[in-house]
């Protein structure tokens, strides 16, 4: 559409843009009026899993939540109806979900880096508004010279407050404090909703739909958007709620050369929320997955398993858990430990435990990024598969792994951990195993692999890691009742089954919040409506 044909209140206010900043009427292949639009760069056609590259036909980078409200206004009152936008954060997603084919990227990182904080009394809460742009690693440097810090977090940090809201956000602490969306008290929302205000009294007032909301006001928005895999709405504020930092952390490795035994003692270390802090574990294929992982941990680790053979694998499991030093004042973390460690039934010696700071701690997958870039192995394709799995089918899941896994060529890391389901808020948007039973417990399995075409895996090799991959969810899912954390699913009638009885309150809340289906297009949910 022409921007003379928009009414004179919209012209005038591109008359104004347009002289408050100069670059914001760069021509993109389609012509949007009053936005900052760029032509499309490769960052916003590409994500951390290297396997799709959907070309979007233009970028907003938005200097502030009006940007995108003016881009989704103007859609959402335009004739151009199958033009779809996406929200991306730092594209770390794996399936193209930050992508737009054809559509407009938003990139969140161009917003201003805004964080405050509020710091509570004794019996007040403490909090952080941040952008939805900001990286988890920059909000955990600011909060810490206040000696405060998120309670909930991902593995690794350089991913934005937007894009692991739009899933869960879980890490090894989620047993304790729940996923990430189960941490935020308000949060800005751009949404794709028509207001009737702005369709009965004019063709675009400039004015699109910024709403802030929490559990007591526009609740269900708020819960539609957490978990909302990017479809009702664009987060562009968030509030996080915090805790008094730790400085230091104990960190402890202990191996296992029985599964079951590693899940039960997993299951004991959640069973004690007030002396464990973060349990995680993974498993240990081979030589490479134990050199791997130990890059960040700086122990002097002395196991040297036996592997066995291409025929006849051994296989080795490792629990991972930590125990901050503020916890416990009146007593010694050392001690607590040892407590703790006394009640675990892991191979004999093969304890080890390092004392660290709180950051290092946290940012410990950066190591590994650092490692893996100095050798190529980072910028590679990534089939990862992540899954929930509930924990009567986690000795079937672990077969089921192991008939498509090669313990000897596998490369990458496969973490194994338990969650406990009433942390999540079920009315939020985030899918997990329906509760057949009244197990507490259910599992987190990340099947994170590398592909690299240096390597040899190249498109023939990926491609059938991704059938693998496939053939293990759509077992899990049909057999155990699993389901895909950060999902992929090539078809919508895949993402009705994903959600099950949740299907119908996820597409009434996208008639609502998104009545067009703009939004979130790289999920492949909602095809565009003409
Ligand atoms: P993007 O990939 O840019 O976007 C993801 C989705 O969210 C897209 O659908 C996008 O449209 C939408 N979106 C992005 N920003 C917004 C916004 N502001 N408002 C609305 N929608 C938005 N996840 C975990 O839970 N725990 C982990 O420990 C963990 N570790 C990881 C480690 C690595 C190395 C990598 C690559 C990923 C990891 N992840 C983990 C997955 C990660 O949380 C998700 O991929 C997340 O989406 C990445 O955030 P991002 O900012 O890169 O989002």
């Amino acid at each position: 559409m022409e921007v003379s044909m928009l009414c004179p209140r919209v012209s005038l206010l591109i008359l104004i843009l347009s002289l408050c900043s100069p670059y914001k009427f760069i021509q993109s292949p389609m012509d949007f009026g009053p936005l900052n639009l760029l032509p499309t760069t490769t960052t916003a056609s590409s994500d951390f899993g290297r396997i799709f590259f959907h070309s979007p036909a233009a970028v907003l980078k938005p200097e502030s939540s009006r940007d995108i409200s003016l881009l989704l206004s103007f859609l959402s009152g335009s004739s151009l109806s199958k033009v779809t936008v996406a929200a991306r954060g730092a594209g770390h997603s794996i399936h193209g979900q930050a992508q737009a084919l054809d559509g407009i990227v938003v990139e969140m990182c161009s917003l201003p880096a805004e964080i405050e904080f509020y710091k509570g009394g004794e019996a007040e809460i403490s909090y952080a508004d941040v952008s939805g742009g900001v990286m988890w690693i920059d909000l955990l440097e600011q909060s810490l010279k206040l000696g405060l810090a998120p309670r909930s977090w991902t593995d690794y940090l350089y991913l934005t407050v937007g894009g692991t809201l739009s899933n869960a956000g879980i890490s090894g602490q989620t047993f304790k404090h729940g996923p990430q969306i189960s941490n935020v008290l308000q949060l800005e929302v751009v949404t794709g909703e028509v207001h009737p205000r702005f369709s009965v009294t004019c063709c675009f007032t400039g004015q699109g739909e910024i709403v802030t909301c929490s559990p007591s006001k526009d609740a269900d928005l708020f819960n539609a958007v957490l978990g909302g895999l990017g479809q009702f709405g664009i987060i562009t504020r968030a509030r996080i709620l915090l805790q008094e930092a730790p400085q230091k952390v104990k960190w402890v490795r202990a191996f296992y050369d029985d599964f079951s035994t590693f899940t039960k003692d997993q299951e004991l270390l959640v069973s004690m929320p007030d002396l464990v802090d973060y349990v995680e574990g993974f498993i240990v294929l081979n030589e490479q997955s134990l050199h791997s992982s130990s890059i960040a941990f700086p122990a002097n680790v002395d196991f040297n398993p036996d592997f066995g053979t291409k025929n006849r694998p051994n296989i080795y499991y490792c629990i991972e858990f930590a125990v901050h030093d503020y916890q416990h004042k009146n007593a010694n973390v050392e001690r607590v430990v040892e407590v703790i460690s006394r009640q675990m039934r892991h191979m004999v010696s093969q304890l080890y435990s390092v004392e660290v700071s709180y950051f290092d701690f946290l940012n410990r997958v950066r190591m590994e990024e650092m490692s893996l870039r100095s050798i190529g192995l980072w910028e590679v394709h990534h089939p990862w598969l992540n899954m929930f799995v509930p924990k009567a089918g986690i000795n079937d899941f672990r077969d089921l792994l192991m008939d498509n896994v090669s313990p000897d060529s596998f490369e990458g890391l496969i973490l194994i951990y338990p969650l406990l389901r009433d942390k999540w808020d079920t009315n939020t948007s985030a899918v997990l195993p329906d509760s057949g039973s009244t197990d507490r417990v259910m599992y987190v399995v990340g099947i994170l692999r590398s592909a690299n075409p240096e390597g040899g895996c190249s498109h023939h090799c990926l491609q059938e890691l991704l059938r693998r991959h496939r053939r293990i969810a759509d077992s899990a899912g049909a057999q155990l009742g699993a389901k895909q954390y950060l999902a992929h699913h090539p078809t919508p009638s895949g993402w009705h089954q994903h959600f099950g009885r949740r299907w119908e309150r996820f597409a009434e809340r996208k008639t609502r919040f998104d009545p067009l289906r703009i939004l979130g297009p790289g999920q492949g949910i909602f095809p565009r409506s003409d």
